[in-house]
């Protein structure tokens, strides 16, 4: 009996196994193929376009590194809102319009590998791309137009400076500096150009939470692995190769 017992129980797992990876599979190549039709591409910038987080960087920069990345690691387990959390790292970084022009000639962002070979390739299918970011404006435009995206396509936050180059506050009607902006930049995007299929691609908590509006998500590895997303991504993926050759298949 007890080895009766034992087969069943294996082969129950077995099969539920089975179901389980044909269930994902079955997203995953649900995703792939929204992938390959989309009409958009929505990119997170920070730890997905970009190696590292931009307020972490201009942190650093201006000597308040410690501080701030500690509370952008708190910030990412989402026990205070987007905007409190940006407004609270800001008024410790204070930064002048000086600063971060200085930070983008000494130390510019750096591209993650492939990057730039995949908005090419989506560029080259007619796919709009977008780039949708909770960090700032004046960084984020520096990476568009690394990758020949217009500046007319990238979402992000500005930085308020007084007219003597003093920090003055952040933009704080901008849709980005909220919790749930990037869905309502999508939901924006899909309204103005008539997008019925538009994927989101980002490594954070707040890319994941986009989809929907979003037609599809995919997790982004290739800089830091977040757990939950990684467990909730129907499709995740560790460089920007794997998008590359899933475009080639059509
Ligand atoms: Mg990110």
């Amino acid at each position: 009996i007890l080895s009766e017992l034992c087969t069943s129980a294996c082969s129950c797992l077995f099969r539920g196994c089975i179901l389980t990876t044909l269930l994902s599979m079955t997203t995953a190549a649900r995703t792939q193929e929204l992938f390959r039709r989309a009409d958009a591409v929505c990119l997170d910038v920070d730890s997905t376009v970009i190696r590292e987080e931009g307020i972490d960087e201009l942190a650093k920069f201006c000597g308040v590194g410690d501080a701030v990345t500690e509370m952008t690691r708190n910030a990412m387990g989402g026990s205070v809102s987007f905007q409190k959390a940006l407004s609270d790292r800001l008024s410790i970084i204070r930064c002048s319009r000086e600063q971060v022009n200085k930070l983008i000639t000494d130390h510019p962002p750096q591209l993650t590998p492939g990057v730039k070979e995949l908005v090419e390739k989506l560029h080259q299918r007619s796919v709009k791309v977008f780039l949708v970011s909770g960090g700032f404006r004046c960084i984020v435009e520096h990476v568009a137009s690394q990758l020949n995206i217009p500046l007319h396509h990238v979402y992000a936050n500005r930085l308020k400076f007084f007219f003597n180059g003093e920090y003055a506050g952040f933009d704080e009607s901008q849709p980005t500096a909220q919790s749930g902006g990037k869905g309502r930049v999508i939901s924006m995007l899909k309204e103005e150009y008539g997008f019925g299929n538009i994927v989101m691609i980002g490594d954070g908590a707040t890319d994941l939470e986009a989809c929907p509006p979003a037609s599809a998500f995919i997790g982004f590895g290739g800089n830091v692995v977040r757990q939950q997303v990684k467990e909730k991504s129907s499709w995740y993926v560790t460089s920007f190769g794997e998008l590359l050759k899933e475009l080639e298949k059509i």
